[in-house]
C-alpha cells in the first residue's frame, strides 16, 4: 500500500482538528486530518455559546470548516487511526483499513466519549431532554422545572450552577456521596430540592420527552429537563507506543502545555482530549493554538536541518578541495603559531581544524601529546601517515570529525586553531572557538592564528568556485575577535592579542606580506 509523508497529521477531525488543519493549511504544510466522524456533541441539534454561530448545526459548522481547510490544500480523510509509532525524525499513522501515513508532528484531537450514568431511559433523550452543560443548553430550558442527577461529588458544582437557569431545581444527590451540612445548607437556602434516594428511571411522555425522573423509592419527580456531567472517557489506546503524559483529571486527559505541546516532541494535542469540560469555542482556540505551534515547531526543524545541510555540504566542500590535490598546505609548520607555540611548556594538545597536521606533527615533535581533528577525511590521512613516517604515531591522535560535533571531552594544556575560515557567511567560527576554549585546561591556553587582513594578491581571486575569504565574512583583528568571544574576563588573562607579519611568496612568485592575527589566552588555574 502506498504511503505518504505530510508535514502534519490531523488525528480527529472535530473542531479542535479542523481548527489546527486551517493554520496549517494557511501556513502552507501539507496536512491530512483522518476523522472517525463521530464528533461528541453529534447527538445535538443546535449548538449554543458558540459566538457568531448560535444555534447552528454543529454537523453544519464541520462541514463548513471541513470545506474552509479543504481551499488552503489540506486533505480530510474519513477512517479511524488505530496506531502511532515513533521512528526517530517521523511518525507512522496507521488505520483501521491498513493506510499507513508518515509525519514530522501529529495533532491529537480525537475528544472524548461521554459515559453516561446508567440509569434506565436516560441514553435515549440524551441531548435532547438530558443535557449536559447550562452553558451550552440552558437559557432553552430557563425556568423550567430541571433536574440535576450527580455523577461525583464534582456535581454540586452543577446543582449550585443550574440554579442560575430556574428557580425549580431538583438534585438527585445519591452518587455525590454524603453532603457536608455547609453544602446542604447552600441547596436549601437556594431552593434547591434535595432527592437522596438514586434516580432510577427517566420517564417520557407521548412525544419521547421526559416528564418525570423515578427514584429509588417509586417516587416519580415531575421535571422538563435533566443536566448530567457524564463521565468523561479519553480514548487513546492507538497512541500507546508514544507514552504521553497524562493529568491526573477525569478520564487523564493529555497533559499539555498552553501551545498544545505534549510529552513527546512530535506531538502536540487539542480540544477535549486535553480538557474534557472545553466546549467548542474552547476547542477551537486549543486546535488553532496547536496548528500554530506545530507550524512553528517545523519552522525551527527546517531551519536547523537546513544549517545542517549547509554544514554539510561546507565540509563536503574541503574534503573534495584536499583530495583534488596531491597535497595541499607546504606540510611545514606556520610560522607564527611555531613563534608562539615554542614559548609554552608540553603537555596535552588539541588542534582544531588541523588540516594536513603539519603544525599538530611539529607539537609532537616538541614533547606535545597531540589531539588533532580536521573535517577531512584525506587531510587527516596526511597528518596520520606523516607522523608516522617521523615515528611520532603513539604522539598525535588524528580525528576526522566536524568539530561542532565531536570535540573530545578531555581538557587540554594547550588548544589551538589556525585560519579556522570559510568563505561562507554563515560559518560558525566563533561558536567554534568558543567550544575550543571550553576545552583548555585550568592553567592552559588557547591560542587562535588567523587572517588579520585578506592576502594583497587575492582580492579578486576565486577558489574553486568559492571566493576567498575575505570576500567571505570579514576578516577581524585578534581584539575584535576577543570580544565576540566574550569569554569571561575573571577566568581568561590576554597574553597576547596583536598581529604579525609574515614573509610569503604570493602563487604569482613575488614576495609579500600576511598579516596573521595572533591571540593567546590564558586560563585561570
Ligand atoms: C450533547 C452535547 C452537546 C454539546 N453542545 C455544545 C454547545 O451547544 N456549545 C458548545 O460550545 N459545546 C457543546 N458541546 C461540547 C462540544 O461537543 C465539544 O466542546 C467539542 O465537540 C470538542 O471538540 P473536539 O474537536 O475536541 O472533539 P470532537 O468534536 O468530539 O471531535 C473529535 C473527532 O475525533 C474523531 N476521532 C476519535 N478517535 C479517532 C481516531 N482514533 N481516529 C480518527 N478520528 C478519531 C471523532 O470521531 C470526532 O469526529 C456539546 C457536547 C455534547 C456532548
Amino acid at each position: 500500500m502506498q504511503t505518504h509523508t505530510w508535514d502534519a497529521v490531523v488525528i480527529g477531525g472535530g473542531v479542535a482538528g479542523l481548527s489546527a488543519a486551517q493554520m496549517l493549511g494557511r501556513a502552507r504544510r501539507r496536512t491530512l486530518v483522518i476523522d472517525a466522524g463521530s464528533p461528541r456533541n453529534r447527538f445535538a441539534a443546535h449548538m449554543h455559546g458558540v459566538l457568531g454561530h448560535d444555534g447552528t448545526d454543529p454537523a453544519e459548522l464541520l462541514r463548513r470548516g471541513r470545506e474552509e481547510v479543504a481551499a488552503y490544500g489540506v486533505i480530510v480523510a474519513d477512517g479511524e487511526v488505530t496506531a502511532v509509532t515513533d521512528e526517530g525524525d517521523r511518525l507512522r499513522i496507521t488505520r483501521a483499513d491498513g493506510a499507513v501515513d508518515h509525519a514530522r508532528a501529529i495533532v491529537v484531537a480525537t475528544g472524548i466519549r461521554d459515559v453516561l450514568p446508567e440509569v434506565e431511559g436516560l441514553a435515549a433523550v440524551w441531548s435532547r431532554s438530558v443535557l449536559h452543560c447550562p452553558y451550552c443548553h440552558g437559557w432553552e430550558v430557563s425556568g423550567r422545572r430541571l433536574g440535576v442527577l450527580a455523577t461525583s461529588a464534582a456535581s454540586i458544582h452543577q446543582i449550585e450552577l443550574v440554579r442560575q437557569w430556574s428557580d425549580e431545581v431538583t438534585a438527585f444527590t445519591a452518587d455525590a456521596g454524603q453532603l457536608d451540612p455547609e453544602t446542604l445548607a447552600r441547596l436549601i437556602a437556594r431552593d434547591i430540592r434535595v432527592v437522596t434516594a438514586p434516580a432510577r428511571a427517566l420517564v417520557t411522555g407521548s412525544s419521547g420527552a421526559l416528564t418525570a425522573v423515578r427514584d429509588a423509592e417509586g417516587t416519580e419527580h415531575p421535571l422538563d429537563a435533566v443536566f448530567v456531567a457524564p463521565t468523561p472517557a479519553v480514548d487513546l489506546g492507538f497512541a500507546d507506543d508514544l507514552h504521553l503524559s497524562r493529568t491526573d483529571g477525569p478520564g487523564a486527559p493529555l497533559a499539555v502545555d498552553a501551545l498544545g505541546s505534549t510529552s513527546h516532541p512530535r506531538v502536540w494535542a487539542a480540544g477535549n482530549t486535553t480538557a474534557p469540560y472545553g466546549n467548542v469555542p474552547l476547542s477551537m482556540g486549543a486546535g488553532s493554538m496547536a496548528g500554530a505551534a506545530v507550524n512553528a515547531a517545523l519552522v525551527a526543524e527546517d531551519a536547523h536541518r537546513a544549517v545542517e545541510s549547509r554544514r554539510h555540504q561546507r565540509n563536503a566542500h574541503w574534503e573534495e578541495r584536499y583530495a583534488s590535490d596531491e597535497r595541499f598546505w607546504s606540510g611545514r609548520v606556520n610560522a607564527t603559531f611555531a613563534a608562539v607555540a615554542q614559548t609554552l611548556s608540553p603537555g596535552r594538545a588539541l588542534e582544531v581544524g588541523c588540516g594536513e597536521g603539519a603544525d599538530a606533527v611539529w607539537l609532537a615533535e616538541r614533547g606535545w601529546q597531540v589531539t588533532a581533528v580536521d573535517v577531512s577525511d584525506t587531510a587527516v590521512a596526511r597528518g596520520r601517515a606523516a607522523a608516522h613516517e617521523r615515528g611520532l604515531a603513539d604522539r598525535v591522535r588524528f580525528i576526522a570529525a566536524d568539530a561542532g560535533d565531536a570535540l573530545p571531552e578531555a581538557a587540554f594544556e594547550l588548544v589551538t586553531s589556525s585560519f579556522l575560515h570559510s568563505w561562507e557567511p554563515d560559518f560558525p567560527r566563533i561558536a567554534l572557538l568558543r567550544s575550543a576554549a571550553d576545552r583548555v585546561a585550568p592553567g592552559g591556553h588557547l591560542l587562535v592564528i588567523s587572517h588579520a587582513a585578506p592576502p594583497s594578491w587575492a582580492r579578486d581571486d576565486h577558489h574553486g568556485g568559492h571566493t576567498s575569504a575575505h570576500d567571505g565574512p570579514p576578516l577581524l583583528g585578534p581584539q575584535e575577535e576577543l570580544e565576540l568571544l566574550g569569554l569571561d574576563a575573571a577566568e581568561w588573562t590576554t597574553v597576547l592579542a596583536e598581529v604579525r607579519q609574515r614573509a610569503v611568496t604570493s602563487p604569482a612568485g613575488e614576495s609579500a606580506t600576511l598579516d596573521d592575527g595572533v591571540l593567546l589566552l590564558r586560563r585561570a588555574r
